[in-house]
């Protein structure tokens, strides 16, 4: 079955086409077929479109919005001179899986799309209004495009996070304003996490209820998931994306009272400084050069600019506490593994965050560290660490697309 992923944000489109089965999945067969993006929708876009083992074609055209985006991609797809393999037309599109932002306390598992599931999705704009409307206007178009009758499916990223016991997801502010308001940590890269732990007990054998293992999503986003049972039982992305490590350009933790310490001094609004913790703080906001960890690890290895090298510090140091307090947490992990673009890439972060860690049994080989990046997945910890630590890529696109087939089977 093929089936379109799509990731429909405020102003972009990403999509992938996957070819996936019951059977491809258990034989690890399943294979992208396309992918692509589309950028600055309602002004002059970005397009990026690109078939398996062929170049990407690249153009610029004004897109008005996320219907017509969708129609770039679907004419792309359908056109012919592209060449993707075993798709000549929309035809040969089986099902269509989206990514959703925020499920709320509604959706604890992805779900085949109904007017119901629309309506619960259109309920949860609330707690993500930057987000799930962008989702909600990609689920429609799909429904316009394709019609009723094509089974779609919605992944949510909250989803996996439901398992968590009450006494994680409190915050300790009145009870009624979680009654009142749903205010309590959420938890966000869900399906990042889950795939992520599904990728290690499908590699090492292991039933779900066995899988112990502390997870790192470390891109622009960066969260860290406690695993116990299988089950997510702590996360550090609360009730927005800000909470937690280090980001890009997100503060993560930090004392509320300063928000409007800031207002206050800085003559903002609350909107004001809400737009300075995401968007020009973390690894941006203490460097002051840029949010992006590649480049900051070139400033601080080149020139030994300080700030460079304050921000790495900061964000490896959020990491190691982080690490610390999710051990005590679930009683120790078996693993911990790194993963997203930092993670998967950099064994200079991933050493620093390791540093000082053997009183809990980390203890990594520095060759097999240096060994472990550009998507290979394995151990690099020393064979003595009591505690092994892994690099697995992540593959959101590919978990929505195996739910999507596997909601469609009936066997979720
Ligand atoms: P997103 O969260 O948008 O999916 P990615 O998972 O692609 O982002 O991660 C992007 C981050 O990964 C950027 O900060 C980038 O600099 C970083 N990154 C990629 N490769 C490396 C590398 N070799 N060393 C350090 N950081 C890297």
């Amino acid at each position: 079955m093929n089936v379109l992923v799509l990731n429909c944000g405020s102003s972009s489109l990403k999509f992938q086409l996957i070819s996936t089965s019951l059977e491809q999945i258990d034989a690890r067969a399943d294979r992208r077929l396309a992918r692509g993006h589309i950028e600055r929708i309602g002004g002059a876009a970005l397009l990026t479109f690109e078939a398996e083992g062929s170049e990407p074609v690249r153009s610029a055209r004004p897109i008005r919005d996320i219907r017509s985006a969708l129609d770039a991609v679907l004419q792309w797809i359908g056109s012919e001179e592209t060449k993707i393999e075993g798709v000549t037309g929309l035809a040969d599109i089986q099902a269509v899986g989206h990514r959703v932002v925020h499920g709320g306390e509604k959706f604890s598992k992805s779900v085949l799309i109904d007017d119901d599931v629309l309506r619960g999705i259109e309920d949860c704009i609330e707690l993500a209004p930057l987000h799930n409307p962008a989702n909600m206007q990609g689920l429609q178009a799909a429904r316009t495009t394709f019609g009723r009758g094509l089974p779609q499916a919605a992944v949510f990223d909250t989803a996996f996070h439901q398992t968590l016991p009450d006494t994680a997801y409190l915050y300790a502010i009145p009870y009624q304003l979680y009654r009142r308001h749903k205010i309590r940590r959420y938890g966000f890269h869900g399906t990042s996490h889950r795939y992520i732990a599904y990728q290690y007990r499908t590699i090492n054998n292991i039933p779900r209820h066995d899988v112990n293992v502390i997870t790192l999503h470390l891109g622009n986003g960066c969260s860290i998931a406690a695993i116990k049972g299988g089950d997510s039982v702590d996360t550090s992305m609360g009730f927005t994306p800000l909470e937690g490590l280090v980001m890009g350009t997100r503060s993560g933790d930090l004392d509320p009272a300063i928000v409007e310490f800031i207002c206050d001094k800085e003559g903002m609004t609350i909107h004001e400084a809400d737009l300075l913790l995401n968007k020009a703080s973390g690894l941006l906001g203490i460097s002051g050069l840029t949010h992006d960890m590649r480049e900051l690890i070139a400033e601080a290895e080149e020139s030994g600019d300080r700030r460079a090298r304050l921000a790495i510090e900061i964000f490896c140091y959020r990491i190691r506490k982080y690490i610390g307090s999710y051990l005590a947490a679930m009683n120790g992990a078996d693993a911990i593994i790194f993963s997203g673009g930092i993670g998967e890439n950099s064994a200079l972060i991933r050493s620093k965050v390791c540093e000082g860690m053997s009183w809990a049994g980390i203890e990594l080989d520095d060759a097999r560290n240096a060994e472990h990046i550009r998507g290979r997945e394995g151990v690099f910890s020393s064979d003595d660490s009591r505690v092994k630590v892994w690099t697995i890529p992540t593959n959101e696109e590919l978990l929505i697309a195996r739910d999507t087939v596997r909601l469609i089977a009936g066997v979720i």
